[in-house]
């Protein structure tokens, strides 16, 4: 019952921005793929032009072998879409809000429950609370009961987790996975880079542009160069001072607690000695440098780089 998603050479643009430059990519049947980038990447026109609610400056998209432009209204049948900002109506109720949606699509509530159960049931003692009334979390679980409601092959949610707390985010991501197992294909985007292992494949995107696809396992792996993270008394200092001890201590940006940077050429044993003694020269105290595995960001940057 999922579908195969396949865009080629896909363009859009508009009066003073190319939001999407030539993206090419296919999304297997029943995968739960990431769109993972930060603001202006265009993750959202991409999930627009998906729905057909844009038209492609070039380029087609295909969902389940239907086109994307000509046949717009079946694919709009066979999809679930999550805007970003859950485009719920504010004023009405929960149950209001999902009966709204049903029968947009000729369904009811009561005909496809078990669609949504496991997810309804979290909000349903909230039921006739307008949707205005509800946290974050719950409002992230109405629009998903919503997106559902007229059992979808495809899933597009377009940025579930931003601006929903830690505990929110991660129970959201296990429904996910729960939602995955009925055979839906599932495409979802983020800005948090953290999520991206939890996706079975990412597209890594910035500025309209794929820089990478594959599955985070395999990206993470196949980072050039040797990372490292570094910490001391003065985080502050840490940044400038790291850029000047040799052209090979390359990009250098704060983690977390930590600042991590890449070298290649440098001998491996040689790295730690040598940017301890610099940065003590520098007058850091409690310097610690030790070698660590990447994560997405730390390709991330590295793509962006290039
Ligand atoms: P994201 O969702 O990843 O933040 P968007 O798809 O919203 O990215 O935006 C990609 C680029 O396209 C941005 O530079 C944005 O300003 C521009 N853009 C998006 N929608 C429009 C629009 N309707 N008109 C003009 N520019 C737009
Ligand atoms: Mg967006």
């Amino acid at each position: 019952m999922s579908v195969k998603l396949e865009i080629q050479e896909l363009n859009k643009d508009f009066e003073k921005v190319k939001a999407l430059k030539n993206v090419s990519l296919k999304v297997e049947p029943g995968e739960l793929f990431g769109f993972i980038g930060p603001d202006g990447a265009g993750k959202t026109t991409l999930f627009r032009l998906i729905t057909s609610l844009l038209l492609p400056t070039s380029g087609s998209i295909s969902v389940d072998g239907l086109d994307c432009v000509s046949d717009f209204k079946k694919i709009r049948n066979l999809t679930g879409y999550m805007p970003g900002r859950f485009s719920l109506y504010l004023d009405l109720t929960v149950e209001e809000n999902l009966n709204f949606y049903a029968s947009i699509f000729k369904t009811s509530l009561k005909e496809n429950y078990h669609l949504i159960k496991d997810i309804y049931e979290q909000i349903e003692p909230f039921k006739k609370r307008k949707a205005g009334d509800l946290s974050g979390g719950m409002k992230q679980k109405l629009a998903l009961s919503c997106a559902l409601i007229h059992k979808p092959k495809l899933l597009i949610l377009d940025e579930p987790t931003t601006g929903v707390d830690a505990v929110s985010r991660k129970e959201f991501w296990e429904l996910l996975k729960k939602m995955q197992k009925t055979g839906i294909t599932i495409l979802v985007s983020t800005p948090y880079m953290d999520e991206a292992s939890l996706c079975d494949r990412v597209a890594l995107m910035q500025k309209g542009e794929i820089m990478a696809v594959d599955t985070p396992e395999i990206i993470v792996n196949s980072y050039a160069g040797r990372l490292w993270e570094v910490k001391t008394n003065n985080m502050f200092a840490l940044l400038s001072n790291l850029n000047e001890i040799n052209d090979d201590i390359r990009l250098i940006f704060r983690f977390g607690e930590t600042v991590h940077f890449t070298t290649t050429k440098l001998e491996e044993d040689t790295v730690s000695t040598l940017v301890a003694s610099s940065l003590k020269e520098k007058g850091h105290e409690n310097i610690v440098v030790k070698k660590t595995v990447a994560q997405i960001e730390d390709c991330f940057l590295a793509l962006m780089e290039e």
